[in-house]
């Protein structure tokens, strides 16, 4: 099992690299006792940047992440069991502050139409998100828009920890997040809390401070099937 650096709380979202050992080598791929990069799941794309050892670099092309195997694709394959990662922070903290935004939009449209976010796709420079029931109007998106930049210009701090299912169902009480998309047997869950406003399971990349997204601009909506609706934002 490789030791997910960025897990624990908010600010282990911010290391950018680290010191590891491969523990194991494929034809394309190495695993590493510990990383910091992000293996795309939940909407969120994978994390690149680079290993380095001592004599070579390899690129790290994508990272997957299969029944707790963390894979680092990378070119070529390093020679040495002890390694430097090295994220592309520029990419990574784009997909950060994605993420968070969509939480708090998803958040925005459940407090005002009470429709649950049934798939979303975080990208660094535009992201989508579908929710369900609902059919928005035009001027819904104003609506959106404005309630979501207000509650951003609060400054919420964004916490990470683990808490018991249980604890977190009585927590969040009726929320828009679908708990049964978690399977049963999952126990112990990873919380991304923005202050009082939002909480939700996710095992994603944030950043710490509402502060850090500047604003969110919704650049339209699309009807995605019967009462679907898939809302593209950007942040400015
Ligand atoms: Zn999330």
């Amino acid at each position: 099992m490789t030791e997910i650096l960025y897990m624990k709380d908010a600010e282990s979202n911010y290391i950018k690299e680290f010191d590891a050992k491969v523990v194991k080598r494929g034809e394309d791929y190495v695993v590493l006792d510990k990383t910091a990069f992000y293996a795309e799941a939940g909407g969120q794309p994978t994390d690149k940047g680079v290993l380095g050892w001592e004599g070579g670099e390899s690129s790290v092309r994508k990272v997957k992440k299969d029944k707790g195997t963390v894979r680092h694709f990378v070119d070529p394959v390093p020679e040495a069991d002890d390694v430097h990662g090295e994220l592309d922070w520029e990419r990574r903290y784009a997909l950060m502050r994605m993420h968070t935004a969509q939480h708090v939009v998803s958040g925005v449209v459940y407090d005002l139409f009470e429709a649950r976010t049934v798939g979303n796709q975080i990208h660094g420079n535009r992201s989508r998100i579908d929710f369900h029931p609902v059919s928005f109007e035009e001027n819904d998106l104003k609506v959106i828009e404005e309630t979501c930049n207000n509650v951003i210009s609060k400054d919420i701090p964004v916490s990470i920890y683990e808490e018991d299912r249980d604890v977190l169902e009585e927590k969040m009480g009726k929320q828009r997040y679908i708990m049964d998309l978690i399977p049963k047997s999952i126990r112990r869950l990873r919380v991304i809390q923005i202050g009082d406003f939002d909480i939700c399971p996710c095992g994603g990349t944030h950043v710490r401070n509402t502060s850090e997204l500047g604003k969110v601009h919704v650049l339209g909506r699309r009807s995605k099937g019967a009462d679907r609706e898939r809302l593209t934002y950007e942040l400015v």
